[in-house]
């Protein structure tokens, strides 16, 4: 184990989107300096961090030059090449390491090592052909869901098989590279483990968040999930296990599926904070991202106690359809905060920022965090 890597140090990120953001936040009160590297100018990492660096994740020198210059290096962006991080590993700690980032970057071998570490998934087989496709599809039946194994996100580079004279076009669909065939779970609800891991293997976890979504984008995340005792335990049971299994350094979110059955089975991890977690910033005492500061630094972990029931809403580009929103009325209720990501064009379905509002009960919560977000939107004049 190395030495911790101390306020006052430097902190560089990999990637510039709002996980960075966050982190850099986090990073920033606890007195670190913070650098980020990534293609983008005026990023929403940049915003924040001292130095904001733009170089292309394949400039492997770039990347030697900003990892001399910072004491730790982590990343916000999975799909960072394994070559860009041995080459920043050579000059300090980079955590998580590199190989959970690859292992984390195709659904192949994400799979595998789940299936490895007994871990329960949907039925999947990998398929690298038309002919292998069908054949997959006899056996697991329909429905099912082809995946590409490389990089995919919020339901990108998925297309769904209702019948077997879908898999051409499917095929067709995520652009005939290799992929995952899984059958659809019917699930009664997603949730999602975020948890951290630190440098001597220490271990906390957020609890079990239940994650509701829109045309394959997270809509709502609500802590915590109505399950039984022995399932929470089970789904943190599971998140322990994968980071265990992985050797993780950093945070690490698990991805759930609730099945009919009231079973669970991993959906897909992600080697980062999340999306679901952001509700930590206010309901725990301390958040993802603190708990993503102390474990890459080599810290001891923080208390994720939730303290009031949150939920989370996110805020897409397609809000700003009629003009700039209402903030003034979204912040109308006290118990509602606000998160903008410092992005300036706010496309259809891109993620701008996100609302979370705390209440007595979940219910309220969620009740809370969809009015102040329909609040947003201004009537159109007549
Ligand atoms: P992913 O990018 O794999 O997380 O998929 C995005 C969303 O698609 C998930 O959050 C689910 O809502 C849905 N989905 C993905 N895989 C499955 C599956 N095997 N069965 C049912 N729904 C799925």
């Amino acid at each position: 184990m190395t030495d911790p890597v101390l306020p006052g140090a430097t902190l560089g990120i990999l990637g510039s989107g709002q996980l960075g953001r966050m982190l850099a936040q986090s990073a920033r009160r606890m007195g670190y300096r913070v650098h980020t590297l990534s293609p983008a100018t005026d990023s929403p990492t940049g915003q924040i961090a001292d130095r904001e660096t733009v170089a292309a994740y394949e400039d492997l020198d770039a990347i030697e030059r900003f990892a001399r210059d910072v004491d730790a290096v982590t990343f916000e962006f999975e799909n960072i090449s394994s070559a860009a991080a041995d080459v920043a590993a050579r000059h300090g700690p980079v955590r998580p390491r590199g190989e959970v980032l690859h292992l984390c970057q195709n659904r192949w071998r994400e799979k595998h090592a789940l299936t490895d570490a007994g871990l329960p998934t949907a039925p999947y087989e990998a398929v690298e052909s038309l002919e292998a496709l069908s054949a997959a599809i006899a056996r697991l039946g329909t429905p099912c869901i082809l995946k590409t194994a490389g990089f995919g996100y919020d339901g990108k580079g998925q297309a769904r098989i209702d019948t077997a004279d879908d898999a051409a076009a499917a095929w067709a669909a995520i652009g005939r590279g290799p992929a995952i065939l899984e059958g659809v779970v019917d699930f009664a609800a997603e949730l999602s483990v975020v948890a951290a891991r630190g440098a001597a293997g220490d271990q906390v976890d957020f609890g079990v968040i239940e994650n509701r979504h829109v045309d394959h984008i997270l809509d709502v995340s609500i802590a915590d999930a109505p399950l039984t005792d022995a399932q929470i335990t089970r789904a943190r049971e599971i998140a322990a296990t994968v980071m265990e299994a992985f050797d993780v350094v950093g945070v690490l979110c698990v991805e759930l599926f609730l099945d009919q059955n009231g079973e669970l089975l991993v959906n897909e991890l992600a080697p980062r904070p999340h999306n679901s977690g952001h509700l930590t910033i206010e309901a725990c005492p301390s958040s993802q991202f603190d708990q993503q500061l102390r474990a890459v630094c080599g810290l001891p972990l923080g208390d994720t106690q939730r303290q009031r029931p949150t939920a989370m809403a996110n805020l897409l580009g397609d809000l700003w359809a009629h003009g700039e929103p209402d903030w003034a009325a979204a912040l109308s209720a006290p118990s509602v905060n606000l998160h903008l990501y410092g992005k300036a064009e706010p496309r259809p379905g891109r993620k701008m920022g996100h609302l979370t509002a705390s209440a007595p009960d979940r219910d309220e919560a969620v009740r809370r965090v969809q009015a102040a977000r329909a609040a947003l939107v201004r009537p159109l004049n007549p």
